[in-house]
């Protein structure tokens, strides 16, 4: 059984957990997203004479509304994802309530004038401002690992930031996008100014040629795409991909702690987070304890259905499945052993991997290398601190990773140490749902940020404003030149940026015998 698979102009949506299907959804042509990009620019002429205040009560009645439709929306998002029903409410709709609120009171002041003093004395007569307006209409492009958290939370800072916002989606879960812009509807946006389109790479790729700006969540594989067409308009893009995760526990670390925060930072929506915690390295006199407690830990999980009291629902994507099978494979031929999990869960018809703990892997392997994606924790035993760092950084990916010690001093250095975004210290994924600290990656896992004052300024045109405070009749640099000015400028530069007091002396006996 594919992934959702097209028919003709069509979209069919289904369950991962039961493998029903739930929808059929029309595709967006080319000629629709021009459109709908079209539609909104009208709206957004509009909206970006509103005060921050006007928005922010906009975003405050949809607040309202998505949690008086929470259990609507907890049926949706349960429905095209296959995780649990608590992870519905504790996840995505409580990130999208604090995001909101934190954009709806903060926006003003991270886009206020900003005043800036010149260094060089010089410019000192001149009031400097840099101004953050709305770039126009931003497109979003989605994965389907959080079909909310990456549509609408995306598009609230840009809303907020004066923009119009045309999602596109994932084409595995786009009806939770859906019910956020009617939501939207019903709480008073103007129309077109919040819309989703619906298809495949076409339909996105259609919008990366009509919109003022991309937001991409995605692969590395797209997210190169999207740039490359991107590069065709030099639109700006914001690229959010891939990670591979790592964690380090020392021997100094609180086991207890580290064991909990590694199985859900790996197993939280299936393992289906950027964040996820992807490969650990523990160090060796603690190794074996980590290791059995992690073990008993993960056998304890309950998996299954949504609507059941369970930890962890199903895989979203059976191409994810797959690769997640690959990689165990792989492994288990090199010589890793899986101590449980390591197979599709045989309870149910739809696709439920177990949760799973390989050890003796090693960096050789496409699951200590590559993204996975899944409900997998591989432990690796290291000598030392200083080696678990060297290990961690061996990867194309940069975007989180967490380290855990009982030393503060010891902890701040590796996080300083790990080449990536963000890092926690005893604690995993947490970050994320932090609006106001910036979040980003480096190497393969992207450039840009949500989150925090980056978050919203990436969605503005950056404007500096020069203005003159005397208004003199000329200027030392204006026409005409002289053998006079250029003498007095020799001096200058040695006076202010020479170092020494005895050049400075020099400069200004120069300065006055010109
Ligand atoms: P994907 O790259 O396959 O798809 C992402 C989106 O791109 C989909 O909407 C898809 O339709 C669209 N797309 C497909 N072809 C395109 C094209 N040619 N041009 C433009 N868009 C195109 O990713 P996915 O499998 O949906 O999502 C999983 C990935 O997302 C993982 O790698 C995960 O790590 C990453 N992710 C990153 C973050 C982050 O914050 N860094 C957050 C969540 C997910």
């Amino acid at each position: 059984m594919k992934d959702n698979a097209v028919i003709a102009q069509t979209i069919k949506v289904r369950n991962p957990a039961t493998l029903e299907q739930i929808a059929e959804l029309t595709v967006a042509s080319p000629a629709d997203v021009a459109h709908a990009v079209a539609q909104a620019r009208k709206a957004q002429a509009v909206w970006q004479s509103t005060s921050f205040a006007e928005r922010a009560k906009l975003l405050y009645g949809l607040r309202d509304l998505l949690l008086d439709e929470r259990d609507k929306l907890a049926d949706v998002l349960t429905a095209e994802t296959g995780r649990p029903r608590a992870e519905a409410y504790g996840v995505e709709l409580f990130y999208l309530c604090d995001a909101i609120g934190v954009w709806a009171k903060r926006s003003a002041g991270y886009l206020r004038p900003e005043k800036i003093q010149p260094h060089f004395p010089l410019m000192w007569p001149k009031k400097v401002l840099t101004t953050y307006s709305p770039r126009g209409v931003i497109g979003i492009i989605s994965p389907w690992n959080f079909p909310l958290t990456l549509t609408l939370g995306e598009a609230v800072p840009a809303l907020m930031a004066g923009n119009a916002v045309v999602i596109k989606p994932s084409e595995l879960t786009p009806l939770s996008a859906l019910f956020g812009a009617e939501m939207a509807g019903k709480a008073g946006f103007p129309n077109h100014l919040l819309q989703v389109v619906v298809g495949f790479g076409e339909t996105a790729e259609a919008l990366i040629d009509h919109v003022d700006m991309i937001a991409f969540t995605g692969s590395v594989a797209t997210g190169k795409r999207v740039m490359q067409r991107a590069a065709e308009r030099l639109i700006p893009v914001s690229l959010e991909l891939g990670g591979k995760d790592p964690m380090i526990v020392l021997k100094d670390a609180d086991l207890e702690r580290a064991v909990g925060a590694c199985v859900w930072g790996a197993l939280m929506n299936c393992g289906q987070c950027c964040t996820s915690i992807e490969r650990v390295y523990v160090e060796a006199p603690v190794y074996q304890q980590f290791v059995d407690k992690t073990v008993a830990k993960m056998r304890a999980i309950r998996q299954g259905r949504s609507e059941s009291e369970v930890d962890v629902g199903s895989m979203t994507s059976e191409a994810q499945l797959e690769k997640i099978e690959a990689q165990i494979a792989e492994a288990v031929a090199k010589g890793a052993r899986v101590l449980t999990g390591g197979r599709r869960n045989p309870e149910f018809e739809g696709l439920y991997y177990e949760p799973t703990v390989l050890v003796d892997v090693n960096p050789s392997m496409s699951v200590m290398r590559e993204e996975t994606f899944g409900p997998v924790i591989p432990i690796m035993k290291t000598e030392s601190a200083e080696e678990a760092l060297k290990l961690a950084n061996d990867s194309r990916y940069g975007l989180s990773g967490s380290v855990f010690s009982g030393s503060k001093s010891t902890s701040l250095k590796i996080a300083e140490g790990m080449q990536c975004g963000s890092v926690c210290i005893n604690d995993s994924l947490v970050n994320y749902i932090i609006p106001d600290a910036p979040m980003g990656g480096l190497k393969d896992s992207g450039f840009g940020y949500r989150h925090g004052a980056e978050g919203i300024r990436k969605y503005c045109n950056h404007k500096t404003i020069v203005i003159d405070r005397f208004g003199l009749k000329e200027e030392f640099p204006w026409y005409p030149a002289s053998e006079k000015k250029s003498r007095q400028i020799r001096h200058l530069l040695r006076l202010l940026c020479r170092s020494g007091w005895k050049n400075k002396i020099r400069a200004i006996s120069g300065l006055a015998r010109s």
